[in-house]
């Protein structure tokens, strides 16, 4: 039999083996950490290190065993074997790339549906995001039918991750055969540059254009990059060949990123390009009826009227507002009063929306350094403009839930790679216990770095109504 006839007669051999022992099982044992391959005289299975080869040998043998005779005859055999950490390209090629055992296990624990939460099943679908919802549902029953790139667009807390998981998860259960592979963005970037580095290139490559459908969370990250947006044009460019399909998240319209080269801006916005808008009242009521219904909170319907209707910007706030009152009433065993409820909402931190948090970081730090907001937004490297501005990064990260793309749009900077970095040196230098110093009318100043943070995260908690 040619390569080609072998190739296919494994795809069904395994598709027969997912279907018995059950989709998430087969994804968890076999995807990433199996291969199989047909042999003169059966079926061998290539595996990653010896613990998946007795648990498979002990909890799935006999059942691949009864696959393989229905598909190879009646004296075909089945073979285990260790091929240890992929070292040369050749081993486990097709569905894994990590260079160690270690990186293997943690990135199959990301795709591992167990762990993507969103459920199409638990999507209040409303005017707001209807339209994305039936896009998404759409790729998940028939993926590459209707069309093969689908973009889900808007700002952060609105469902995207909800929705992009919810395709992964229906995946599974209606089209067990199917192989899809849920990534961010950031994700994908990281492997694709230690992959260039590594000289395992191939591998990546084979990882990503194997899959039936791809899921890119969050493909800003890949925007600010030309090299991995190259490859990543590349990589939809297979995809789209083999007639597959490919849905991604971003926090804006193709069209509104500058970084974006011309190819990839043309495919993205080639492709299905669909807002997800603020919730409307309706569906936040909604959402709030059936999280406190998931949560076995028994809360009033006026209470949660008035918390949908105060809590408007976006779902994981409004989420974060009911775990609040919920939390309040359990602790203190209070109940839920409509006035208790105004003074909860009325505190909570971050007030309206992440946005007005930024601005009010930038503000606030501005202060604390004698600066204008807009210095701190300036290309300038004057050393304490330097320092303030990677402190107002860091602290939009810790005091939000927002991307580092939409940190860096909401900041006005171009490269979201600025803020990520930024974070990182904070981070470091917290660590290290470091004291910086700056210049601030005429003088210069030094301080502890943890100490001028706590500083500015102090007065951000006084002025909860804004500067
Ligand atoms: P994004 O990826 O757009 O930032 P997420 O998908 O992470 O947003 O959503 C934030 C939170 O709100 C998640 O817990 C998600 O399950 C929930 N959520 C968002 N939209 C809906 C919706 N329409 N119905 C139910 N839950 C939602
Ligand atoms: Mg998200």
């Amino acid at each position: 039999m040619d390569a080609a006839g072998t190739e296919k007669l494994c795809r069904h051999i395994e598709s027969q083996v997912a279907q018995r022992i059950g989709p998430s099982r087969y994804r968890t044992w076999f995807s990433d950490a199996a291969r199989f391959r047909v042999v003169e005289d059966g079926l061998q299975i290539e595996v990653c290190n010896d613990f998946v080869r007795r648990w498979i040998d002990n909890n799935y043998l006999a059942e691949i065993r009864d696959v393989v005779r229905d598909v190879l005859g009646p004296d075909a055999r089945v073979h285990l074997r260790l091929v240890g950490p992929p070292q040369d390209g050749q081993q486990l090629a097709l569905r894994s790339a990590e260079p160690q055992p270690a990186r293997r296990a943690a990135t199959r624990q990301k795709t591992r549906p167990a762990m993507l939460r969103g459920r199409f099943e638990n999507f209040v679908v409303g005017d707001a995001n209807r339209v994305a919802y039936a896009a998404a549902l759409e790729v998940a029953h028939q993926p590459g039918r209707t069309f093969r790139l689908l973009v889900l667009y808007g700002g952060c807390g609105l469902g995207k991750t909800h929705l992009l998981q919810s395709v992964c998860n229906r995946l599974s259960e209606q089209h067990p055969a199917l192989g899809w592979r849920y990534v961010s963005g950031e994700e994908f970037t990281n492997q694709f540059v230690a992959a260039v580095r590594g000289g395992w290139i191939d591998r990546f490559r084979g990882r990503y254009r194997n899959v039936d459908v791809l899921v890119i969370d969050d493909v800003d990250f890949i925007a600010n990059k030309k090299a991995t947006q190259d490859e990543f044009l590349h990589t939809f460019n297979a995809i789209e060949a083999a007639g597959k399909a490919v849905v991604v998240s971003t926090s804006r319209h193709p069209r509104q990123f500058s970084s974006l080269t011309g190819p990839l801006l043309d495919r993205l916005s080639s492709g299905m390009v669909v807002r997800l808008g603020p919730p409307d009242y309706l569906t936040r009521r909604e959402i709030l009826r059936r999280r406190a219904e998931q949560m076995h909170a028994r809360i009033d319907g006026e209470i949660l009227d008035l918390v949908a209707r105060r809590v408007t910007r976006n779902v994981r706030q409004l989420e974060g507002a009911l775990l609040k009152l919920v939390a309040v009433s359990t602790l203190g065993q209070q109940p839920l009063t409509v006035e208790l409820v105004s003074t909860l909402l009325a505190e909570q931190q971050p007030p309206r929306s992440a946005e007005s948090m930024i601005e009010r970081i930038v503000r606030t730090t501005a202060r604390r350094f004698q600066l204008t907001p807009d210095r701190i937004r300036s290309r300038s490297r004057d050393r304490t403009v330097v320092l303030a501005r990677s402190i107002v990064m860091y602290l939009s990260r810790e005091k939000t839930s927002c991307s580092f793309p939409e940190i860096s749009r909401l900041l006005g900077f171009k490269h979201h790679s600025t803020v990520v970095m930024a974070r990182q040196r904070v981070e470091q230098m917290l660590r290290d216990e470091a004291t910086v110093s700056w210049s601030a009318g005429g003088c210069t100043h030094s301080a502890a770095l943890r100490d001028v943070i706590d500083d500015i995260e102090r007065e951000l908690d006084a002025t909860v109504d804004g500067p």
